[in-house]
């Protein structure tokens, strides 16, 4: 991978920065993650807050999460491209939307999380754990 990744939204008002590799990359199947993302997953990667600089102009909107705390999830108000998400839940950390990369396809996804909440008709042709919501811990 990269050591500085870039990406941004689809007209190009978001832009951002990161310098550090992803904690953790994995494909989301919640609900939320369907019905922002418009598709049956999103994936995602977990970066440290303080390798992530982003400029432009953001939306929020912000939903309670399964720990109860809230999730911010910030987009593109002219276009609409979800970026990231920051969750309380995990504090010192943001997800950020692998979609939005310039370049993704060093992207290593290494677990499916909420896959109790996977679409039928997604077939999953590969080995990696699945998680019915979040690893533990
Ligand atoms: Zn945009
Ligand atoms: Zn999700």
């Amino acid at each position: 991978m990269p050591d500085r990744y870039e990406g941004g939204c689809h007209c190009g008002n978001v832009r951002y920065t990161c310098s550090a590799a992803p904690e953790f990359t994995f494909y989301c199947h919640c609900s939320d993650c369907q019905k922002t993302a418009g598709s049956p997953f999103s994936v995602e990667l977990m970066i440290p807050s303080d390798a992530f600089e982003i400029r432009g102009e953001l939306g929020t909107y912000t939903v309670a999460g399964d720990s109860g705390k809230p999730v911010h999830r910030f987009f593109c108000p002219r276009c609409a491209s979800g970026i990231y998400l920051d969750c309380e839940a995990d504090p010192g950390y943001v997800f950020l939307k692998a979609g939005t990369l310039d370049d993704a396809s060093w992207v290593k996804p290494e677990m499916h999380i909420y896959a109790a909440k996977k679409q039928p008709w997604v077939e999953l042709g590969d080995a990696l754990p699945r998680y019915e919501t979040v690893p533990e811990g």
